[in-house]
Formats: C-alpha cells, sequence, structure tokens
C-alpha cells in the first residue's frame, strides 16, 4: 500500500467512526450541501444515474412501493402538465413486447375489477404464462411465430369468468377465436378445465 494510499484508507476509517458517533450528521451534512450547491448535485447525480441505471431503477421501485398514493399522484400531476410526452412514452411502452401484454392484461384486469373482488393475475404471472406455453392447450400444435400464443379465459370474463391465473389458458389464435365466448364445455364437450388451466403447468 502506498503511503497515499494508507493516508485515504485512514481517513476513511476516521470517517467511519464519525458517522457512527454523531448518527444523523451526515445526513444533515449531506442534505446542506446539497441545498448549497444545487447543480453540483444534479450533475454528480446525473453522472451517477447513467453508470447505474438498474440502481435507480430499483429505488424508484423500492418508493414507489414505500408510497404509492404520492406517486400516483405525482404521476397525474406530471400527465396533466405533459400530456404529449406520456402519451408518446406509453406508445413506446405498449409496442415493446412486454408493454403489449400490460395493455392486453391491464383491460382484462379493469373489465375483471369491475366485476369481481378477486386478485386479478399480474402482468408478470401473465408474462410468465405466455413464455412458459410450448403449445395450445386446447389443439396442442406447437406455438411458433406463425402460430403465436394467446391467452384465453377458460370460463370467459363475460359468463362471470375471473381474470385469475386459475382461469387463464394459452391458446392458438385460431382455437382461441372460435371458442369466442363460449364456455369450455361447448368448446370442448369432455375437455378436462383442471387439466388445461394453466395453474397446471406453471
Ligand atoms: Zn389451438
Amino acid at each position: 500500500m502506498s503511503l497515499d494510499e494508507e493516508k485515504r484508507s485512514k481517513a476513511r476509517e476516521r470517517y467511519q467512526r464519525w458517522k457512527l458517533n454523531n448518527p444523523g450528521r451526515e445526513t444533515e451534512n449531506r442534505r446542506r450541501w446539497r441545498a448549497a450547491n444545487p447543480e453540483k448535485h444534479a450533475a454528480n447525480h446525473q453522472r451517477y444515474a447513467a453508470a447505474h441505471p438498474e440502481k435507480i431503477k430499483e429505488k424508484w421501485q423500492r418508493h414507489q412501493a414505500a408510497h404509492p398514493e404520492k406517486c400516483a399522484a405525482r404521476a397525474r400531476k406530471y400527465a396533466a402538465k405533459n400530456p404529449e410526452k406520456v402519451r408518446a412514452a406509453l406508445r413506446a411502452y405498449f409496442s415493446t413486447p412486454e408493454g403489449k401484454i400490460a395493455r392486453r392484461n391491464g383491460e382484462a384486469r379493469r373489465r375483471h375489477r369491475m366485476k369481481s373482488t378477486d386478485v386479478s393475475a399480474t402482468t408478470k404471472e401473465v408474462a410468465n404464462i405466455l413464455a412458459a406455453a410450448s403449445s395450445c392447450q386446447y389443439c396442442e400444435r406447437p406455438f411458433s411465430e406463425m402460430l403465436p400464443p394467446t391467452l384465453d379465459h377458460i370460463k370467459p370474463l363475460s359468463k362471470g369468468g375471473g381474470h385469475e391465473v386459475t382461469n387463464l389458458a394459452v391458446a392458438c389464435r385460431p382455437c382461441n377465436s372460435s371458442k369466442g365466448a363460449r364456455d369450455l364445455s361447448a368448446f370442448a364437450p369432455g375437455a378436462n378445465v383442471s387439466v388445461v388451466a394453466v395453474g397446471q403447468f406453471t
């Protein structure tokens, strides 16, 4: 260890000791420094955010989980002020693979919420279900680019079925549209719902 490194490491130790002996002071000092140096703080933050995008994302996710109402209020305020920016951001998100699932899932959750108090399947659950499916649960044809998986409500939402994992099947589009809003028993008499339900293979 060079002399310089030794000095630095000693200084670090001193600082850690001071921090332990003066709880709260460090936060207070940082706050004061930030207030006195807003541009420097912004530049530091931008540099850190550019280097650690995943840390920033995690931090926001933690903050959102801890303060959902605050965050929703802030988002509403921002959206009211920047409607075209929000529209553009949503358009961009809804064209991503996850965004496409989120849009369809959001619609299903809204429809479901209106008539049920059950917990509806989350976007993450739906994405996992779709990713895990390799073939249509009705006709058993393997999925491919030409035959992509679609989500089917075994008991249709219009018939009071829930948007929940145990009522979801992954079907090819031809099966999904020919089943339409029929119950499974009308579409495929004799089919065993408990075998078809996604809950069975996830
Ligand atoms: Zn099929």
